[in-house]
């Protein structure tokens, strides 16, 4: 198991890159994040020539990294909210046409977050929870 300081690793979006610490070249990684920096499954360094394989943990690394720019906290306090409605809905999926402002916006960090996704319903563009229950 590695840290990577927080300079050595970065986001954009949803992707996460990291320094690889044996060839020092940047590497975008596809794995997941946990609450607290883990990275699993471990990372294989992808550059040739460099044999780098090991478990690694972003230091510095929250919930809120992975969100771009800064929300506000009208917006952060509605993430909940709207997580539940999915999460409650009865079809597995909801439509946006009631929804306030604040509530889109907070729609919008949990599509970037990857936690929820848009598909094309029968009635129209939707929205459900990744891995929701079902
Ligand atoms: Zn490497």
């Amino acid at each position: 198991m590695i840290t990577l300081a927080k300079d050595q690793w970065s986001t954009f979006g949803r992707v996460v890159f990291i320094r690889c610490p044996e060839c020092k070249e940047k590497a975008r990684i596809d794995h997941s994040v946990d609450d607290f920096g883990n990275i699993s499954p471990s990372v294989v360094c992808p550059f040739e020539g460099c044999d780098f394989h090991d478990y690694v943990r972003l230091e510095g690394w929250t919930q809120r990294t992975k969100n771009v720019g800064k929300i506000p906290g009208d917006v952060l306090a509605k993430i909940p909210k709207v997580k539940e409605r999915l999460a409650a809905s009865a079809s597995g999926f909801v439509r946006v046409m009631k929804f306030s402002v604040p509530d889109r916006a907070a729609l919008a960090v949990l599509i970037e977050n990857g936690e929820v996704e848009i598909f094309d319903s029968a009635l129209g563009r939707a929205y459900r929870l990744v891995g929701g229950r079902s």
